[in-house]
């Protein structure tokens, strides 16, 4: 069986060495189809090391050299992109489309970064002084690592190392533990590129490889993605060992519906936005607020949707929804839709029900309604096919529901009514607004990252944030004088 090992200095190790390693299942049908060995503190520090190594080297590349790399690499994922999109379905279980469509959305960063040499110019001023210039300069940091969930197996690693490399930076990647093996591609096709060996490492593992990188000296910053204990727990622990840190954690979007929005548009929207990728998703919308009497027209709507929702084995053509992505997940989902049942929230689809009889981690669609603030459906992140509705009587309560609730990701309003909509992103405390769009994922020449909750830190992901995050600035001031007097007091320019 093969086991995914670390790449390291240019070649993946050998993992039949490995002390320990843990399954990698099939979502689709429940069998175990390799193994992925886990990093010791030893495997962690070489791979930190070669980092190290290669970053004098890497950091004196030319900014235009370095996004010629990116371009030839950009250009080997395009010609892989089908080979790259079956190995996310197959570790990953979602749809071939879907998997297609991450791998756009993390190249559209690789884009990004081609244009490192205009990113990372500094400002100059002339004469700040008499004969006095000044400028700043963007240098990059060292050594940088980057943890990333399941849910995006490329799409969340591209938030970070593209730009981090076109900035000088040299990589340490931990992926998911439940599917590495895309990163692992992206690796070789790096090194394919042209990148030097060590430039780009990737450290399978769990909590042990995290904590190494986490404490290790030569680490300079962490970029974390994953669910919001975890990312707290990132936060202050790489924090208090003195490294920069942005973490990413979990979600609870709401749409916000208006009975003037157009209901076919709305939830056309809702499925896609609710149910693709099995709502495995940190932009999920998992809520909707349906305000005044839209609720009952939204259902209607709805179930015919629902029931047509071709959910299967996401290799299969045709295919709009596939498992979730283990056996341990699935059970968590299922019993949110207990707990939902129980606390009086009115399921009116139960998800359960499909594909009961297979091994995969299936999950159908839920839909459920009447549900209420105090309800654990509501509050916690489920992350599966779960969607509530709550009815609120008015936009004011809608909007202070979103803003009262410990995540803020992501939210949307969905309405015909320019005024309500200008109001709402301006008092929404979300971090990533939609207007009439349902997943506002920003391109990445903006910046991704949430509000409270849902992220630790004060530089979002990629686009001008990236760029800040992955450099130090360096101010100069010059003058070339003539002769120079002691100066005893605070200098001013003259
Ligand atoms: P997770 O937090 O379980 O794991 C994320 C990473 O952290 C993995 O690499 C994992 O190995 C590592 N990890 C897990 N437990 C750890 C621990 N105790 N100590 C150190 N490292 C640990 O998340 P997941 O289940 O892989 O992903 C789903 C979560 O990610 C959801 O909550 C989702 O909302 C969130 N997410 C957020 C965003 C965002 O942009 N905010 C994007 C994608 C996913």
């Amino acid at each position: 069986m093969r086991i995914y090992s670390h790449y390291i200095d240019g070649h993946e190790t050998d993992g039949s060495q490995a002390q320990a390693s843990l399954p990698i299942f099939n979502p689709a049908n429940g069998e175990e189809q390799a193994r992925v060995a886990l990093a010791s503190k030893a495997d962690t520090e070489r791979a930190i090391d070669s980092a190290k190594q290669a970053f004098d080297a890497w950091s004196k590349v030319s900014p235009l050299n370095r996004a010629r790399v990116l371009f030839r690499f950009k250009a080997l994922v395009e010609a892989h992109m089908d080979e790259l999109a079956e190995l996310i379905c197959l570790q990953h279980g979602k749809v071939l489309e879907d998997a297609r469509g991450e791998l756009v959305r993390g190249l559209e960063v690789v884009e990004f970064a081609c244009g490192i040499p205009h990113l990372l110019k500094g400002e100059h001023t002339e004469q700040v002084g008499t004969g006095v210039d000044a400028w700043s300069i963007n240098q990059p940091l060292g050594v940088v690592a980057g943890i990333s969930p399941f849910n995006f197996p490329v799409m969340v690693p591209m938030w970070m190392f593209p730009i981090a490399i076109a900035c000088g930076n040299t990589f340490v990647m931990k992926p998911s533990e439940k599917n590495p093996a895309p990163v692992l591609r992206i690796a070789e096709l790096l090194t394919q590129a042209g990148l030097p060996d060590g430039v780009f490492n990737v450290i399978n593992g769990d909590k042990l490889a995290v904590d190494t990188l986490l404490c290790h000296q030569d680490v300079q910053a962490i970029s974390f993605v994953g669910s919001t204990p975890v990312a707290e727990y990132i936060y202050s622990k790489a924090s208090a060992h003195g490294k920069r840190v942005q973490a990413l954690g979990g979600a609870k979007n709401h749409m916000l519906l208006m009975p003037d929005a157009d209901l076919e548009l709305a939830s056309n929207a809702l499925m896609g936005a609710a149910y693709g990728s099995a709502g495995e998703r940190c932009m999920a919308i998992s809520v909707v607020l349906a305000v005044a009497d839209v609720a009952d027209a939204l259902i209607e709507k709805l179930q015919p949707k629902i029931a047509a929702l071709k959910v299967g084995n996401g290799l299969e053509p045709g295919m709009e929804m596939g498992p979730l992505i283990s056996r341990a997940h699935l059970d968590k989902v299922c019993s949110y839709i207990d707990s939902g049942i129980q606390q009086g929230a009115v399921c009116l689809v139960d998800g359960r029900n499909t594909l009961a009889d297979s091994e995969g981690f299936f999950l159908g669609a839920t839909l459920f309604d009447g549900v209420t603030p105090e309800m654990q459906i509501y509050r916690e992140e489920i992350f599966g096919p779960v969607l509530c509705i709550v009815r609120v009587a008015d936009y004011d309560s809608a909007l202070a529901l979103i803003n009262q609730h410990e995540f803020g990701n992501g939210t949307a309003i969905f309405t015909q009514s320019g005024e309500l909509a200008r109001d709402f992103c301006h008092s929404v405390q979300v971090g990533m607004v939609g207007v009439n769009v349902p997943i506002p994922v920003p391109m990445a020449f903006h910046s991704f990252g949430g509000w409270k909750r849902s992220l630790f830190g004060p530089l979002h992901m990629h686009g001008p944030d990236g760029v800040r995050f992955y450099t130090r600035r360096k101010a100069v001031t010059a003058r070339w004088p003539k002769q120079l007097s002691a100066d005893f007091i605070m200098p001013t320019m003259k």
